[in-house]
């Protein structure tokens, strides 16, 4: 057994396996995890510090996940958009498809908390085929965006045979996979993953870190060996409700993705997931923290901030306001805000 599904074998599945000082109160968590999984492994858990800190909110189950009177079981539609199981295609053009519903850890904000980590989430080999037959029959298709679950936690094997698969669709042209390992369960990037992950190029990756805590040198190395290997690396992140929903948290967190070779590409506004309404922040707040990061810092390290439509409207980029006026002028303010006017060509348009 390698390392990495050692550690995966020792998490903690049950509240009651909780080291003493980690554990808030004598709330009762079985309720909680009787619906939503528990999976905390030793590695992760040994980032956490007190009860409340920015990594416990993001592992430890609270009650709230239970008391949720805003949000729904499934806001993105994914079942609606789904023509064959598992595959989810919102956009002309590409696809999502997830292979596992195992993660290195159950975040206790996940979007596809509904499925993840139980059994309504079986992918069976049958559901694979059926998405390939989709694949090689829906030729408008050109990206795979493949995740779960945590695709990085199937085998070795599995995944070189999945990506070999999915190479042999002619009309496919890019691969993406959405990771969390490189944050929860580093030491699963080794240096034989990243060899075969490099061998089905073009292949990006994006990883998920919230909070500059996660940026330990075990991460920083696991990311170096996916970057060697030629693969670049994307960081989605969330916006949460006393995790990381300040400028200060999420400047530290961009600037110190960028030195591990993470471009930060998206910052989520919370989805409408049922049992994570206690994560949500008002859209103005990420705004502003948008105005407060963009031109202050490289523009390297600013990702797109964006609303994930409910229904499965798509992604759209809330950004701060900076034109104040649109005729012969355009006048706008700066990221200082200072007032700015740049005279339009004058051409029609
Ligand atoms: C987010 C998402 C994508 C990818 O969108 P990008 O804006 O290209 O990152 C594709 N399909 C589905 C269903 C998605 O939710
Ligand atoms: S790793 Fe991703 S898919 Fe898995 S529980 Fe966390 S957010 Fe959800």
């Amino acid at each position: 057994m390698e390392d990495w599904q050692q550690l995966l074998k020792d998490s903690l599945t049950e509240p009651a396996q909780l080291p003493a000082h980690l554990r808030r109160d004598h709330t009762p968590l079985e309720t909680v995890i009787a619906t939503f999984p528990m999976r905390i492994n030793p590695y992760y858990l040994q980032l956490i510090e007190r009860p409340g800190d920015p990594i416990w909110r993001q592992a430890i189950p609270d009650l709230p996940e239970l008391h949720d009177p805003v949000c729904i079981s499934d806001p993105l539609g994914e079942e609606d958009l789904s023509p064959v199981p598992n595959l989810v295609h919102k956009y002309p053009d590409r696809v999502l498809l997830l292979v596992t519903n195992q993660c290195a850890m159950y975040c206790r904000f996940c979007t596809r908390k509904r499925k993840v980590g139980t059994k309504k989430m079986a992918i069976s080999p049958s559901d694979l085929n059926e998405a390939i037959r989709y694949l090689h029959q829906t030729p408008q298709v050109r990206e795979i965006l493949i995740s779960g679950g945590d695709p990085l936690l199937l085998s070795d094997e599995r995944l070189d045979e999945l990506l070999t698969r999915l190479r042999e669709i002619p009309t496919i042209e890019v691969i993406r996979m959405g990771t969390r390992v490189p944050c929860t369960l580093p030491m699963r990037i080794t240096e034989k993953l990243a060899a075969i992950l490099g061998k089905h190029h073009p292949l990006y990756i994006n990883t998920h870190f919230n909070h500059p805590r996660e940026l330990t040198p075990e991460a920083f190395h696991a990311c170096g060996l996916l970057a060697n290997a030629g693969i670049p690396l994307g960081c989605q992140t969330v916006l949460l409700k006393n995790v990381n929903n300040n400028a200060e948290t999420l400047r530290q967190l961009f600037l110190g993705l960028l030195k591990m070779r993470v471009r930060p590409y998206y910052l989520f506004q919370g989805d409408l997931t049922l049992g994570t309404n206690h994560f949500r922040t008002p859209s103005n707040q990420g705004i502003s923290i948008m105005r407060q990061l963009i031109g202050h810092i490289s523009g390297m390290a600013i990702p797109t901030f964006v609303l994930d439509g409910p229904g499965g409207k798509g992604k759209i980029p809330l950004t701060p306001e900076y034109i104040l006026k649109q005729g012969d002028d355009l006048v706008f303010k700066n990221y200082l805000g200072e007032t700015c006017v740049y005279p339009e060509s004058g051409d029609a348009i």
